[in-house]
């Protein structure tokens, strides 16, 4: 490892990759994969000025809007002058402040988080997705004192490598709620797919329902499947999925990275899926759960 002090080296029985992009196993020559297609990068922005919520949220996304301005509108019919691509935009007022608005609607498309170019061009996009949003709501909005009161000290990556563990989770047993006797975290969050190859994204639920969101479109609202009994109302994800093959037996591959399909990835629970604001990433959660179990050696 680098840091301040120079270079030097950590001893530990065991050894969580908690990098996202799993340099680790990566560097350890780990097989690993690469994403087909990278559900795009996002780079947050905290902006006052937004205006105080109300009532003004969004039926499906939860999302506040800026009052009296439709920004998905908006931004579809200047996203040329604006140079923004289209794609699913969210935000909520930060807790405590009556008017500063965390966004998420930026989308840097094909650019891979995992290589030092990619990496560099997604940064300099997404903050210039933040200024060209901003520049568009002065322009064409009914408030002109917009501020940028924070950018993330680092871009939000969704998804870049991918670890060949023991096991590789399938979207079907996410969607029909397999049960694992290895399990170390439960979900009930609808999953989403980023598509790349299309605006917008689509919501599958564990109810059978499935529902394409565009912004400034219509929802289109259908089934992925047929009626069962008894739906699931939650899933599960294995350790096995977070251990790598390979020689070494004190590697876990934690978050992002793990075994998982394109569509079993696109799942993360929530307390509810009409809480969207209060859900968390099982991704994160998994590092501490398995850390706990290698650590007893189970
Ligand atoms: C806008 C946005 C909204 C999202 N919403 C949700 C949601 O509601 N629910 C959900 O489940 N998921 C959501 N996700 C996905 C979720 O945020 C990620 O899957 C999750 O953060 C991944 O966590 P991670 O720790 O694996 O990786 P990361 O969050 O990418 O963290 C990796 C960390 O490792 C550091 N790092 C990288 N390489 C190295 C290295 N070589 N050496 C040292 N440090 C390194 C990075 O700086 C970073 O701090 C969202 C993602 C975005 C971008």
């Amino acid at each position: 490892m680098e840091n301040k002090s120079g270079r030097g080296a950590i001893r530990a029985k065991a050894f969580i990759d908690a990098t996202g992009d799993g340099d680790l196993c990566a560097r350890l020559s780990l097989a690993h994969r690469m994403a087909s297609h990278f559900q795009p990068s996002t780079t947050c922005a905290k902006i006052a000025g937004w205006g105080s919520s109300g009532d003004t949220q969004d039926d499906v996304t939860g999302s506040d809007r800026l009052i009296n301005f439709d920004l998905q509108q908006a931004r579809l019919a200047h996203r040329e002058e604006f140079e923004l691509p289209e794609g699913f935009g969210w935000g909520r007022h930060v807790p405590g402040t009556r008017d500063v608005y965390m966004y998420a609607g930026t989308r840097i498309y094909h650019a891979n988080s995992a290589d030092g170019d990619d990496l560099t061009y997604g940064e300099i996009e997404g903050r210039r997705q933040v200024r060209a949003v901003m520049d568009l709501i002065r322009k064409y909005g009914p408030d002109n004192r917009l501020a940028l009161v924070s950018l993330p000290s680092y871009i939000g990556t969704r998804e870049t490598r991918h670890i060949d563990c023991l096991y590789r989770l399938q979207g079907s047993d996410v969607l029909y709620g397999k049960p694992f006797d290895d399990a170390i975290a439960y979900g009930s969050y609808r999953v989403d797919i980023h598509h790349q190859d299309k605006p917008g994204l689509t919501f599958k639920y564990l109810n059978g329902e499935q529902v394409y969101v565009r912004p400034g479109h219509p929802n289109e609202a259908g089934r992925w499947r047929g009626a069962l009994e008894k739906d699931p109302t939650f899933y599960q994800i294995p350790y096995r999925s977070l251990v790598p093959q390979g020689p070494f037996g004190n590697v876990i591959a934690a978050g992002r990275m793990i075994d998982a399909d394109e569509e079993s990835f696109g799942g993360h629970p929530g307390h509810g899926e009409h809480e969207p604001d209060r859900r968390s990433g099982w991704r994160r959660r998994l590092s501490g759960a398995a850390s706990f179990d290698n650590a007893e050696g189970r």
